[in-house]
């Protein structure tokens, strides 16, 4: 069976088995792939791989326990890293999750009276446009805004509602994938093979450079970017799996 086949025949089988049976074979391989090659800090499980994942896919990219990539395991350890230094708060404020990932929420919901929103409402605890939500100023201690920012057009919008929200103190992680110096950004494409060919992504319609840290503090951020480097050894980097990722942009906010 060739890999189109074979992955036509998962997705059927994803749609007609129910949930129970999904569960159990899902368990089943998460053991069939338990081993100490690779760790996920996340679920805290090792593995012997991590799947691989991505339009160009790339090896070692997703956990099978929990579901996270590369970026999730590296924001991850650096959230612990500066609470035990404490460095930001460990917990027990309020966290709003923007578009959440469930490896993610799983995590926050342990330690922070947690709201997760999406424009989709059926993506979580409520439907919102992040350009215009409806939350009072300075209403959460934390705020998780992963790889949403690239498919906004009025990202300024955006970013400047994400600090209104946010409390003087508090931290907020706010990913985009980053490519250069510049963001590529015409707003009159329209074209999803265009914005594919351009952004890396059909519904994208920007490639952030290091210059989007300019933007976050042009939205009234204070920024911070923390190298995997100062966060992991060598071989730790190689055991989390983490060669995607060189940093992790932590916000904060002044006043
Ligand atoms: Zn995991």
């Amino acid at each position: 069976m060739n890999k189109n086949a074979f992955e036509k025949m998962k997705n059927i089988l994803r749609q007609i088995l129910p949930q129970p049976v999904k569960s159990l074979i899902k368990k089943a391989r998460i053991l069939t792939l338990r081993g100490s090659r690779f760790y996920c800090p996340v679920c805290e499980r090792g593995f012997r791989k991590f799947y691989e994942f991505g339009i160009n896919p790339r090896p070692n990219a997703m956990c099978p326990g929990c579901g996270s990539l590369e970026r999730h395991r590296l924001l991850w350890v650096a959230l612990c890293d500066l609470q035990d230094k404490n460095l930001i708060e460990r917990g027990a404020g309020r966290l709003l999750h923007v578009a959440p990932e469930p490896c993610l929420a799983e995590k926050f919901r342990q330690k922070y009276d947690y709201i997760s929103i999406d424009l989709d409402g059926k993506k979580a605890m409520m439907a919102m446009d992040i350009t215009a939500m409806t939350f009072d100023d300075n209403s959460f201690d934390a705020i998780v805004c992963n790889h949403v920012l690239e498919h906004i057009p009025d990202d300024k919008k955006a970013m400047k509602e994400l600090c209104r929200v946010l409390k003087p103190g508090g931290w907020a992680s706010i990913q985009v994938p980053i490519k250069g110096n510049v963001t590529q950004e015409d707003l009159s494409i329209t074209d999803p093979k265009e914005k594919l060919r351009l952004y890396g992504q059909e519904d994208h319609v920007r490639y952030y450079g290091m210059d989007f840290i300019g933007r976050l503090k042009e939205a009234g951020f204070d920024v911070r970017s923390i190298s995997k480097t100062d966060l992991l050894g060598t071989d730790e980097m190689e055991r989390v799996s983490v060669a995607l990722e060189n940093e992790v942009i932590l916000c904060g906010k002044i006043r």
